[in-house]
């Protein structure tokens, strides 16, 4: 049984390409006679609100993207990512870092300084994972091939946050394998960072959804389209325009007339055909409307 989801950050509104990412994820679901799960990744509580949220919510319904069962939350997973963390505990995978990010300021990737300390601090300490220094690998069903050495690339990452808030790789392997996820179609700005949820996965022993990553919407001076940029929020008053202009990036052609929402999704999920999904990480050439 196919069981999509989208999971947005509510710490503002929706834009355009979380737009795009629910009408992918959604139509990959409906065209598989799949589930399609709604979570929202309130983690981040105090940069989460909830008038955001409930703009996301009406943001969903108005475009006719309805979804199946309860509204998830990370917040309801607090201890299963204390579970995961434990679990690489066990097999000696984890460790205390106390450096601070002006020690950190001249290097990309995490250079080790703590990776000998087993003991919790006194002073407030993230979470860092080792990484193995081999090339991790995964089939993208968009994108194709992706490999990368996460001990060049990254380093060990954090997978709790000294504040004791899981940080994302960690959340959202876990809140995907609680919801049992088969399918994961999200913002190819995460492209990379699938490697180390990917590396997360395997060492947990968990089961390995399936990864389709559709462009993310750049401004032509490349600036990454923010939740801030109001050129990119979205107009609820105008959700059938706005449905043709993301199904058209995702490589359909909405040429006929539909009436609303409902009659254009049902045609774009006959239509729908990952294949079609432009095969690159960002779209600089769109219209906004
Ligand atoms: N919540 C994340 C975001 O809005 C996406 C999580 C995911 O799809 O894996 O960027
Ligand atoms: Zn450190």
């Amino acid at each position: 049984m196919y069981v999509g989801r989208f999971a947005p950050t509510t710490s503002g509104p929706l834009h355009l390409g979380s737009l795009l990412a629910a009408v992918a994820s959604y139509l990959d679901a409906r065209a598989h006679d799949g589930h399609w799960l709604l979570r929202l990744d309130d983690i981040d509580e105090p940069r989460t609100s909830a008038n955001a949220e409930k703009i996301a919510l009406t943001t969903l319904e108005v475009h006719g993207l309805e979804w199946d069962g309860v509204i998830g939350r990370q917040t309801d997973h607090q201890d299963r990512y204390w579970d995961a963390i434990a679990q690489l505990r066990k097999e000696n995978l984890v460790f205390y870092c106390t450096c601070s990010r002006r020690k950190l300021r001249d290097t990309a990737t995490y250079p080790g300084y703590c990776r000998t300390r087993r003991e919790k601090p006194s002073d407030p300490a993230s979470i860092r994972v080792r990484v193995p220094n081999r090339n991790i690998a995964f089939e993208d069903r968009i994108q194709g091939s992706v490999e990368s050495n996460l001990a060049v690339s990254e380093g060990d990452f954090i997978v709790m946050r000294k504040e004791a808030i899981a940080a994302y790789p960690l959340a959202v392997i876990v809140d995907d394998d609680i919801t049992g996820v088969t399918d994961v179609v999200r913002g190819a700005d995460l492209l990379e960072n699938t490697l180390a949820q990917i590396f997360l996965i395997d060492t947990l022993g968990l089961a390995m959804p399936r990864y389709a990553h559709i462009p993310v919407l750049n401004q032509r001076n490349e600036i990454k389209l923010s939740k801030r940029d109001r050129a990119f929020s979205i107009d609820n008053r105008v959700p059938l325009l706005n449905l043709v202009s993301a199904l058209h990036m995702l490589g359909l052609d909405p040429s006929i007339e539909h009436h609303d929402v409902h009659t254009l999704l049902q045609w774009a999920i006959e239509q729908w055909d990952v294949r079609n999904v432009p095969k690159k990480v960002a779209i600089t050439d769109f219209i906004s409307i």
